[in-house]
């Protein structure tokens, strides 16, 4: 449960937090996002968190509204007023609030809003998710072309999501016209091929550079693991030995069905659980 939120300075009760109905969030998604892992209390991954937050408004010429030292210490003091061992914390940023006007507010005529809160994720419950693995829908990827920048104008994901969600999927994997996956609504896409070659799709505009997807780079260069970024199509996917998801709600979450047809044995493939099994030993914690 949360019980303290931050928003523009104050420290208030989950029922009591909220922004102003002309927040540019609210009427245009006109806001940056970052979710982080707690994991034993402890930040993970905060350093490329906050350099992709610094770059998503940067995108979008929204002033960082205070140093990172300064959200850092926001970050931490939610954290601990939610008494979160493990779970997430959120952070996001909008570019504030102005009478409705689609060009950006003139400078100097409105802060950024700032909105932090954390919440607890029951580690058991997700342990079991990954020992059994999740399932997988394929949907069209019907976003805009910038998937690079982290913005709340999620509403395709939700649509995805929703469509999985009906079919008894987890998570939806997002299909370009080319027929090559982009990335899950909220994940990074992965795969071992029937040779044991990892793939993932390289950054650029389509996907979100996710930071454990990052730090997952680093330790298949500990562990000499060869990768090949490149696009993968649906039926790749399917005929896959295995797949999984990244992101830092679930690190490396195993995929054992797309579109219901299962991937390999139908179970967690060994490396996908190996790097699962490694991925806490490359990132950065931070107190
Ligand atoms: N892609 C999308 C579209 C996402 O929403 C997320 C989760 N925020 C990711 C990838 C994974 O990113 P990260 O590993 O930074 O959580």
């Amino acid at each position: 449960m949360t019980r303290v939120v931050y928003v523009n300075g104050r420290y208030l009760p989950y029922a009591e937090a909220g922004v102003h109905v002309e927040d540019r969030g609210f009427q245009f998604a006109d806001a940056i996002y970052e979710v982080c892992e707690v994991n034993g209390g402890r930040l993970v991954d905060e350093t490329r968190h906050m350099d992709r937050l610094e770059r998503s408004l940067g995108e979008l010429r929204i002033p960082l509204p205070m140093s990172r030292r300064a959200l850092g210490l926001i970050l931490r003091k939610v954290i601990r007023r939610n008494r979160v061992e493990t779970g997430l914390v959120y952070l996001q940023v909008t570019r504030g609030a102005a009478p409705r006007d689609f060009p950006f507010p003139a400078a100097g005529t409105t802060n950024p809003t700032l909105v932090c809160l954390a919440r607890r994720v029951d580690g058991a419950k997700r342990e079991a998710r990954a020992e059994g693995g999740i399932a997988v829908k394929t949907m069209p990827d019907i976003r805009w072309g910038r998937c690079d920048i982290k913005t709340v104008m999620l509403l395709p994901a939700v649509l995805a999501k929703e469509a999985a969600a009906a079919d008894g999927a987890q998570e939806a994997w997002l299909v370009d016209s080319d027929g090559f996956i982009t990335e899950g609504a909220s994940s990074n896409a992965w795969i071992v091929d029937k040779a044991g070659t990892l793939i993932t799709r390289p950054t650029g505009n389509a996907i979100l550079p996710g930071v454990t997807r990052r730090s997952l780079l680093d330790v298949l260069s500990r562990e000499n693991i060869p990768l090949v970024e490149r696009p993968f199509s649906v039926d790749e996917a399917i005929s896959a030995r295995e797949a999984f998801i990244t992101s830092a709600s679930g690190t490396v979450m195993p995929v054992v069905r797309i579109n219901g047809v299962s991937i390999g044995n139908g179970y967690p493939g060994d490396l996908t659980r190996r790097l699962r099994s490694k991925f806490h030993q490359a990132v950065e914690f931070s107190r």
